[in-house]
């Protein structure tokens, strides 16, 4: 076993919490330090008087090897769910039920042609030839096919049709940026794994994931870290608290929580902890914003959103994603009561930021409206409302590279965790702080 330290993590989101429990696993002291009241950060879970509202991350994938693992370990195995509805896809006049692990519903596709269809499958088996691992929570193996974004690569190889019927809602309805914006290595892994791919959630909610993780750590709820320092002569990591005149001292600290907290944190260290290019790959990190309103339908027909509704087709889409919670939380909702939750894109949910509640609601609504025009034109009741300015780390186009450079360049004790150092995944996260507390022995 490694020495054992006493260490410290801030951030209980997903990537702090696997941190802190593979440092407990090894048998170091931890304590954690999370701002907000409760742990989970994107994977919070809003307990309303009926319902629960997962507000971040919704769903998980059977290729999520470390959550799958985790989930074994802490008993939560039981909790999984399958949402085994196809995701529908509207272009506002027509919709289609698309099973994205079924050959058969993939041919029928109205929006493609045969040719186009031959065309998807000559290149998804091309990359499966290729025996690459295209693993989408490590940047080593994404780094190789991080040249040019998604749009110009499936523009190139694929066409127009496929780019925007296809590619686009295999994307965008998740990540809430657009595909102008993100790396081909990120379509790449999806395209790999999408031939076997099944969505699951977790009865009762993912927070549920962050609570498990932590049950023998100590932590410190309602606690800000506001600075991060180093003590030479200790060789020591001092941190500093909001409203508190004492520092606390460690061997060692995993920051895991967004990169520009991250960055303000350890802006006083020099660069023999933070070295010049870690300092910029954190301060250039940009995120996509996402707005979501959860509606409470009552009597309302919701028309066939199956587990998912994404729009597809060209043009802008203000919506992302239309959820139907009783095909991922059903036994959370209570009887005959059924709650759709409307994710928008980064560019509408920016503008909605700072816009009273009133008008997020009636936009979310109307946005909704236009992939399923059924829905009557007053909105149903909105039980929650979540906005987001930094939802979903974006990998720009030459982000994973600099995502190995900056992982190479990791050395205690001041390591970093989170999605912004893989894709923005629950596995992603997970497996970030699972690697930083690698670095410190476990
Ligand atoms: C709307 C949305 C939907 C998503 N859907 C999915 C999905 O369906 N499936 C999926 O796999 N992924 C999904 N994701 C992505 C996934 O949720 C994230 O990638 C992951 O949860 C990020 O975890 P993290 O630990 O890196 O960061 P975070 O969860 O953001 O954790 C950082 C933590 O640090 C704390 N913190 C920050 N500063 C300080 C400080 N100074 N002192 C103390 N504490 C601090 C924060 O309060 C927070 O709790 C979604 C994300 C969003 C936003």
């Amino acid at each position: 076993m490694a020495d054992v330290r006493k260490l410290a993590v801030i951030g209980s989101g997903a990537a702090g919490c696997a941190a802190a429990w593979f440092l407990r696993q090894a048998g170091h002291h931890v304590t954690l330090y999370e701002k907000n009241e409760a742990p989970g950060g994107r994977i919070q879970t809003w307990q309303g008087e009926t319902a629960s509202i997962n507000t971040g991350a919704v769903f998980f994938t059977n290729f999520y090897p470390l959550l799958w693992e985790l989930l074994g370990e802490t008993g939560l195995a039981r909790r999984i769910m399958s949402c085994d509805k196809a995701v529908v896809l509207s272009d506002r006049q027509q919709r289609y039920a698309y099973n994205v692990a079924s050959v058969r519903s993939f041919f029928g596709i109205p929006w493609l042609s045969m040719k186009e269809k031959l065309r998807v499958i000559r290149h998804t088996v091309g990359l499966l030839l290729r025996k690459t691992r295209f693993d989408l929570a490590d940047p080593r193996q994404l780094a190789r096919f991080d040249h040019q974004s998604i749009a110009d690569y499936a523009r190139q190889h694929l066409g127009d049709t496929i780019y925007h019927y296809l590619v686009r809602p295999a994307i965008e309805p998740y990540w809430y940026f657009s595909c102008e914006q993100a790396s081909a290595a990120l379509m790449m892994a999806l395209q790999a794994e999408v031939p076997g791919v099944q969505f699951y959630t977790l009865r009762g909610g993912m927070e549920q994931i962050a609570r498990a993780l932590l049950k023998d750590v100590s932590v410190r709820f309602r606690t800000e870290v506001v600075d991060v320092r180093y003590m030479p002569d200790s060789r020591q990591v001092q941190l500093r608290l909001k409203d508190a005149s004492e520092t606390e001292v460690f061997d060692g600290v995993i920051v895991a929580t967004q990169a520009h907290q991250a960055a303000a944190l350890t802006a006083s260290l020099d660069e023999t902890l933070v070295s010049p290019e870690q300092r910029s790959f954190l301060a250039e990190q940009k995120y996509a914003a996402c707005v979501t309103v959860w509606f409470r339908s009552g009597s309302i027909s919701m028309g066939d959103c199956g587990f998912q509704l994404a729009p597809t087709g060209p043009g802008t889409h203000g919506l992302a994603a239309w959820t139907d919670l009783s095909q991922t939380e059903s036994d959370s909702a209570a009887p005959n009561e059924r709650i759709v939750g409307a994710w928008l894109r980064d560019a509408l949910s920016r503008k909605l930021l700072d816009e009273p509640d009133d008008v997020v609601i009636r936009t979310a609504w109307q946005e909704a409206r236009l992939f399923s025009p059924e829905l009557p034109e007053q909105p149903a009741e909105a039980v929650h409302l979540v906005r987001r300015r930094c939802a979903i780390p974006i990998p720009e186009p030459g982000r994973y590279r600099r995502m190995v450079d900056f992982r190479q360049r990791q050395k205690p004790p001041v390591v970093f965790a989170g999605d912004y150092l893989a894709t923005a995944t629950v596995e992603g996260a997970l497996r970030s702080g699972q690697t930083a507390a690698a670095l410190f022995g476990i």
